[in-house]
């Protein structure tokens, strides 16, 4: 199926740094803001400098009523370190919303996130508002900065660190197979490193928790045409991230 998606040529209303090289911008995109759901993604087109190809980043929030959306980005290279530098009143070229997000269908979802895979989760968060709760995975206590993003939507937080500077020392998955002990979820929902949703994905099998994952690909087109972000499933399939996903039911893509 093809979901709708628009152009919109948009303005940058803000942009404010978060935590060592993550970022927060708004843009005004009226009508992606209408269509976008929890899990979609947008291509943004810097027009600045020689950044060619669009750049794929998560929706983490909409307001629909100011017509914006917000994305939290990590400035890791070329391209995301050009937008960091944008100001308020400069303009970017978007496409989107794209992809197939998570379910909605859901009562009672646990959300996981490393890093700034926390971000299309912000957005899922604020759709499910008080239904859900939180592991966080970062380095230390200074990428933490997202406890207070999701404080108003989720009941509980839960937070681990590599280095134990804040919450359980560890990574998600050294916490989540007691949470899941002692609470009862409908879903799991994860975006992150690799190794950790591989992580998360064998044990919500373990506990027969239905689980998704957010999968992250360079990607070319974004609309299933270039075929640089396609995957092997697990039944032997062909899959783009950017169209069939980004969002996968795990035992699809993980073994
Ligand atoms: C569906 C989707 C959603 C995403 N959402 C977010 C988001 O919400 N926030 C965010 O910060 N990032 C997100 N990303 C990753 C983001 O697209 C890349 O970090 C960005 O394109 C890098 O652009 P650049 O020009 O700065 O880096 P480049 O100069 O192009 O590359 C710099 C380095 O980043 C690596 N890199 C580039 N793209 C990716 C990628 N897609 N995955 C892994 N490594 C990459 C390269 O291998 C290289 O080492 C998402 C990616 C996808 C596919």
């Amino acid at each position: 199926m093809t979901l709708p998606k628009q152009l919109e040529e948009s303005t940058i209303l803000t942009q404010r740094q978060l935590g060592d090289c993550v970022y927060l911008a708004t843009f005004s995109a009226p009508e992606i803001a209408k269509l976008a759901k929890p899990g979609q993604f947008i291509q943004v087109r810097i027009q600045h400098g020689d950044v060619m190809l669009r750049r794929p980043f998560g929706v983490a929030a909409v307001d629909r009523d100011h017509q914006t959306i917000t994305m939290i980005y990590r400035k890791i290279g070329h391209g995301t370190r050009i937008l960091s530098e944008m100001l308020p009143g400069e303009e970017v070229n978007i496409l989107g919303p794209l992809g197939h997000g998570f379910r909605t269908d859901v009562k009672h979802p646990l959300l996981i996130g490393g890093g700034v895979g926390l971000a299309p989760l912000l957005f899922y968060a604020a759709a499910l508002k008080g239904k859900v709760d939180v592991i966080m995975g970062g380095r230390n206590e200074d990428e933490m900065f997202w406890v207070n993003l999701f404080r108003p939507y989720v009941k509980n937080v839960y937070v681990t660190t590599d280095d134990g500077s804040m919450g359980t020392k560890g990574f998600p998955t050294t916490i989540l197979p007691q949470i899941l002990e002692k609470e009862d979820y409908d879903s799991i929902a994860v975006c992150g490193p690799e190794i950790m949703m591989r992580g998360v994905a064998k044990i919500a099998k373990e506990h027969h928790v239905p689980c998704e994952v957010s999968l992250e690909k360079r990607m070319g087109c974004g609309l299933g045409a270039c075929l640089s972000c396609a995957i092997d499933t697990t039944d032997g399939k062909r899959k783009k991230v950017c169209k069939d996903g980004p969002v996968f039911p795990a035992e699809e893509v993980f073994a």
